[in-house]
């Protein structure tokens, strides 16, 4: 996933996954010389809960002696998660959650954050159980051309769109905490207050519990769908890129989804 002179962005959210993953690709300078690194936070407005991730996140930076760069929701979109989320309810644009916003906001945010570092490639900690989780969710959402283009290294599509590397898709969440504990690292483990409200977390559950009677299952999905995915690919038609007309942004449509998102918040 790495080349030997890569310039990295690796997003950092404070979590244990991010800065395990952080820690490891840290040490990885010893051994590659040439390879650079840069954390990107995003900031997505949480009150009492982002703040203490960034302050943990800049400290493990400090400690590494990786540049750390934030980026806000405030600072891109005008909003911050909680005011995105207070004006959608009270304009009875309920159907979405909290997390449905988020992701989105935060996907491209990550994205503006790498070119701003002028990063080739940016790393996400995104570990088995949550790759798993994701290709449920996309079965379930029936999101075909989403189970495609999701995968642990994303192809080259767009000038404007930095790669995504995913260093973590086979190790299981618990083996990612048990190397930031067994390497003392200070990481938040305060639950994001919308956590709650997430459809990931229904399957979560599911899987857990499948994991615990069926052990292997969570390796057995994904390697499932590395299997299926080059078929999938030739199914789906490729996502055409274009413009947005309001942000610039690469998009599958005029308008991209986090213009869509914020045009009904506004
Ligand atoms: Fe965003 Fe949801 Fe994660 Fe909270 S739990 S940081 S709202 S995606
Ligand atoms: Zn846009």
């Amino acid at each position: 996933m790495v080349n030997f002179n890569d310039h990295l962005a690796v997003a950092v959210s404070g979590g244990k996954d991010s800065l395990s993953l952080l820690h490891i690709l840290a040490k990885m300078r010893r051994f590659r010389p040439k390879t650079s690194l840069i954390a990107i936070t995003v900031d997505e407005g949480i009150k009492g809960y982002r703040d203490e991730a960034l302050e943990i996140a800049a400290s493990n930076c400090k400690k590494l002696e990786i540049a750390h760069h934030v980026v806000s929701f405030k600072g891109l979109y005008g909003f911050t998660l909680d005011e995105i989320i207070e004006r959608a309810r009270s304009n009875d644009e309920t159907e979405l959650t909290a997390c449905s916003y988020c992701g989105v906001l935060r996907r491209k945010a990550i994205n503006i954050g790498a070119r701003q570092a002028h990063a080739n490639k940016v790393a996400t900690a995104h570990t088995l159980d949550d790759e798993v989780q994701t290709v449920l969710m996309n079965i379930f959402h029936g999101d075909i051309m989403r189970l495609a283009k999701e995968k642990p290294v994303t192809n080259e599509v767009h000038p404007l769109l930095v790669r995504k590397i995913k260093p973590f898709c086979e190790i299981p969440e618990k083996e990612s905490a048990l190397y930031a504990y067994t390497k003392k690292i200070k990481f938040q483990d305060m639950p994001c207050p919308y956590a709650s409200e997430a459809l990931r977390n229904d399957i979560r559950g599911m899987i857990n519990r499948m994991e615990a009677k069926h052990a292997g299952t969570k390796f057995t999905v994904f390697k499932a769908i590395e299997r299926l995915r080059p078929a999938l690919e030739e199914t789906v038609r490729a996502e055409n890129f274009k413009t947005c007309i309001e942000c610039g942004e690469p998009s599958a449509l005029d308008l991209c989804k986090t213009c869509e998102m914020l045009r009904h918040v506004r």
